[in-house]
């Protein structure tokens, strides 16, 4: 199958089909993860190195925002895992590269779900800055850390973990390692009750003392922060803005079917036929429009590596979360009070689209970084 078939192939109706639910219940959307899986989609950005269908930047914000467009807790999920993925890639040194190049092959094979785990409490939404530090133990290390937020706990099958490098006490001198969720001193303390994205099981996970042996560290020795900004921070942004895109798109068009059914009986016209509610509908599309096109043009620089890649990355994600925040309020605010029920979905993506404006890096600190970036400044 094909990139693009693939492409098409995402299984929207059935990730849609429970999307609902899974928000509800704030439970862990299986039957969606398994859809993507049946679909050939878990290993889409993987090239056939690794057995993967291929794809670049920009196929793989095609999915990332049809599928959040049908659940974004699902969206986000496939997020962590896409760049949980791609940072393997980088620190991996091809097929022959022991047990990360094993896991690539599963990943490739949809028989793997992999996810993030960098913030941590001390450093709290600082990713690129740890706390814990890693002890040497012989050739491999030691790792205890507190996670504060994982997406996927207690359900990804690995997990990518930075903490600070054995034998350096600056925050930024850091690692990155590929633990196996089974492996033991793992515990996910206590599941996700959060505003949106309910379904992401987003939890606190301890690490206590957890044995990782020297293949399991990504990259070379004190190179997780290189990684975490060549690797981890373009993939998120993309990922990121491809999920905050997906969502407002959908909430687009909740918006507009409703006004267009819903009636006034005794004047004999629609909510559309109101101009101010017709113009709503219409800036939230400029918006859209405008965060979409950013996108896929910055989607397209970092997968050629052009001279608009930095600014593009610094400047994406908060602009799509943004918008998605913007365009949310606007679709619930043309509904009225039906948006108010839950069965529009409007209230869950008005919800579900404030995560990325406060997911690492949040809006504010993407705001400082570029503001640095245009003025000359280091950005860390
Ligand atoms: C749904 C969800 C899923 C997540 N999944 C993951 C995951 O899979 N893996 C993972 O590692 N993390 C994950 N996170 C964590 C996320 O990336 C952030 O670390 C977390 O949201 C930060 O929350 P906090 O309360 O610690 O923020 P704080 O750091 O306390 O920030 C509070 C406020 O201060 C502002 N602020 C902080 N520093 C600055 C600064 N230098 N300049 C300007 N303003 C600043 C922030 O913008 C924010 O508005 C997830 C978060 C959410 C909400």
């Amino acid at each position: 199958m094909t990139v693009d078939s693939r492409i098409r192939s995402v299984p929207t109706d059935q990730i849609a089909a429970t999307a609902a639910e899974v928000d509800r219940e704030a439970r862990f959307p299986t039957e969606s993860i398994a859809a993507l899986r049946a679909a050939g989609l878990l290993g889409i950005g993987l090239d056939e190195t690794y057995g993967g269908p291929g794809g670049g930047p920009t196929e793989v914000v095609a999915v990332v925002e049809s599928v959040a467009g049908a659940c974004a807790s699902t969206g986000m999920i496939f997020t962590m895992h896409v760049v949980a993925t791609q940072t393997l890639v980088a620190g991996t040194d091809g097929p022959a590269d022991g047990v990360k190049a094993d896991v690539l092959r599963a990943i490739a094979a949809g028989d793997h779900l992999a996810t993030l785990a960098y913030s941590e409490r001390g450093s709290r939404s600082h990713f690129w800055a740890q706390v814990s530090r890693a002890i040497a133990d012989g050739d491999g290390v030691i790792v205890s850390a507190d996670k504060s937020w994982v997406t996927s706990a207690g359900h990804a099958d690995s997990y990518v973990i930075a903490s600070g490098a054995p034998g350096s006490d600056d925050p930024t001198t850091t690692e990155l390692y590929l633990i196996d969720a089974r492996a033991p001193g793992i515990e996910v303390l206590g599941g996700f009750d959060g505003l949106g994205m309910r379904g992401n099981a987003s939890s606190p996970v301890a690490f206590r003392g957890v044995s990782i042996a020297p293949e399991r560290r990504i990259g070379g020795a004190a190179t997780g922060f290189g990684l975490m900004m060549s690797a981890t921070l373009p993939w998120f942004v993309l990922c990121s803005a491809a999920t905050s895109v997906g969502i407002a798109g959908a909430a687009i068009a909740a918006a507009s079917a409703h006004v267009t059914g819903a009636r006034f009986e005794h004047l004999g016209s629609s909510l559309a036929d109101i101009p101010g509610v017709r113009a709503r509908i219409a800036e939230a599309k400029i918006r859209h429009m405008q965060a979409r096109a950013l996108l896929y043009e910055v989607a397209a620089e970092v997968a050629s590596g052009g001279a608009g890649a930095q600014l593009g990355v610094l400047a994406l994600k908060a602009a799509a979360a943004e918008m998605a925040i913007y365009v949310t309020d606007q679709a619930m605010r043309a509904c009225g009070g039906a948006a108010f029920s839950r069965h529009l979905g409007l209230e869950r993506q008005f919800r579900d689209a404030r995560a990325a404006s406060v997911m690492a890096p949040t809006t504010d600190v993407l705001h400082d970084l570029l503001g640095k970036a245009l003025t000359g400044q280091d950005l860390f």
